[in-house]
């Protein structure tokens, strides 16, 4: 059992959950405007239509900042330090927090091109990481 404070899983965001288990980053669509949004909510940010589909996303995108954790953020970090954590913006145009999964957190810099890795947690948690491309 993991010791970490882990993300609630909420009905909104209970697909996306699932979808991080089946090694997918999904995304929802509002049904109204066709844009993708996240973190999951009931209404659209864009235009506060309710109703979203979820959809794939490639999985790709752009460190927009980072952090570079050397002391825990919580006791249950502690053996992790040093660690990125990182505004990832994807190439749907969605912000999302994650870590920058790297042996080298000096190396990592704003605008490098990133792919999702995932992290299994725990049997009911897996969470979407990132790791350089090049
Ligand atoms: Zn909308």
């Amino acid at each position: 059992m993991s010791d970490k404070p882990l993300p609630t899983i909420d009905p909104d965001s209970a697909p996306f959950w699932a979808a991080c288990g089946e090694g997918r980053l999904d995304l929802p669509h509002c049904r109204a405007c066709a844009r993708p949004h996240f973190p999951p909510r009931a209404l659209c940010p864009h235009c506060h239509e309710v109703g979203c589909d979820w959809r794939a996303a490639a999985g790709t995108g752009t460190i927009h900042t980072f952090t570079v954790a050397r002391r825990p953020a919580h006791p249950g970090f502690k053996d992790e330090v040093p660690y990125v954590v990182a505004l990832i913006d994807l190439d749907e145009g969605v912000r999302m927090m994650s870590n920058i999964v790297t042996d080298d957190p000096d190396a990592v810099a704003i605008g490098q091109r990133v792919e999702v890795v995932f992290d299994k947690v725990t049997d009911d948690l897996t969470m979407p990481k990132f790791q350089r491309i090049d």
